[in-house]
């Protein structure tokens, strides 16, 4: 009874509450560095617009089209308000995608790593994907073999930039080339979760780049710069002639009021987005330097995060130290490196400890 391609699928496994993970470790303190969240928290504004919320609302179903929010994300990309198809977190857009496209046999271009819900959901579809490696040295994207991949049967080429868990930034100029050799018919998808906290935003984004090219869309977040994941809003600003497919395979009513409502006064409050954005580049320049001067393999991260190759192979071990010290970080997403995502000033020049300290030991073993 089931549908062929859900049979071997197995279900994503959240990061644990951190409460209970606290528990069964027996820790008094636990920082979660494993899912990208936004160490300075949430705007202040987003808690006034949630107080100031009518509750007697609840009843009532939410407006199914945005239109405020819609406006406001309008006005601030200056893109036009009817390009834009909101979703329940990004993680919903990058569904209808491949809900709106993908039929079996379809094939899928993606980079190797990268974030793992375009796979997933081109895999429910029946599609095949086609993995591209990164380039080892650098971690950039090999836009050569991207273009070499595309086949009569390619639909979808998905770009995440910067990447995940990569970290690295794929220029504007790299992307325009890169546009001029993918057939029309194939559509390009660009993940901007974490554009906003690269050095020279907005220049760095490929919104400038949607009038010239009708087979280009880009994809944004609320939870990561804003810090409201847990409120589950992200859009995608797609080509005129494909939003109403779009719209109408879209769930009517897939954002809560309160939810459009906090987006709406998180985009509002661009002073916390740039001071994140500042603490945010202090914290990668740190890493930066701590990671060169530990001489260990990393890459060039534009992002609230950083991907590096543990010593010695010895990524699980160094995973477990820093969870017995109160550090959740990522591993599993390429054999022997770890992903961490910046905490406060403070909690960087811990976990550095930390591993400063395995390092020490290793060579001393
Ligand atoms: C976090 C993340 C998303 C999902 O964001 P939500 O809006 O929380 O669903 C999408 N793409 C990438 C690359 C991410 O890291």
């Amino acid at each position: 009874m089931l549908k062929h391609t859900v049979k071997h699928l197995k279900p994503y496994t959240p990061e644990k509450p951190l409460d209970d993970l606290k528990k069964e470790l027996g820790l008094t303190n636990l920082v979660r560095m494993s899912a990208n969240e936004n160490p300075f928290g949430t705007s202040p504004e987003v808690k006034q617009a949630v107080a100031n919320w009518n509750f007697s609302q609840s009843r009532d179903y939410p407006d199914g089209n945005a239109s405020q929010l819609r406006m406001a994300v309008a006005n601030q990309l200056h893109v036009a308000s009817e390009q834009l198809v909101f979703g329940n977190g990004l993680d919903e857009v990058i569904a209808l995608i491949a809900r709106t496209f993908l039929e079996p046999g379809d094939e899928v271009v993606e980079p190797w790593p990268t974030f793992s819900e375009y796979r997933l959901h081109a895999e429910i579809e029946g599609a095949k994907v086609v993995d591209v490696p990164i380039q080892s040295e650098t971690g950039n994207f090999d836009l050569g073999a991207m273009v070499q991949a595309i086949t009569p049967r390619t639909k979808l080429i998905w770009l995440c930039n910067p990447n995940n868990p990569t970290g690295t930034l794929l220029s504007l100029a790299a992307l325009t080339r890169f546009m001029r050799q993918v057939p029309e018919n194939v559509l390009v998808l660009v993940d901007e979760a974490y554009i906003e906290f690269t050095d020279d935003y907005p220049a760095t984004s490929a919104v400038s780049l949607l009038p010239q090219f009708d087979n280009l869309v880009v994809l944004r977040t609320f939870s990561k710069i804003y810090g409201l994941a847990n409120f589950r809003v992200g859009f995608g600003i797609f080509p005129k002639q494909l939003v109403t497919y779009l719209q109408s395979v879209r769930l009517p009513y897939n954002l809560s009021t309160i939810a459009q409502l906090s987006a709406q006064a998180a985009l509002a409050d661009q002073r916390f987005v740039q001071t994140t954005r500042n603490r945010v580049q202090q914290a990668r320049r740190s890493w930066e330097t701590f990671l060169t001067d530990s001489a260990l393999p990393h890459y060039t991260s534009q992002t609230n995060f950083q991907f590096f190759q543990a010593p010695q192979n010895q990524a699980y071990a160094l995973k477990q130290e820093l969870l017995q010290h109160g550090f959740l970080v990522r591993d599993g997403l390429m054999p022997g490196w770890l992903r961490i995502t910046f905490g406060t000033a403070d909690q960087n020049r811990a976990v550095q400890q930390v591993i400063q300290a395995f390092l020490v030991n290793l060579q001393s073993e």
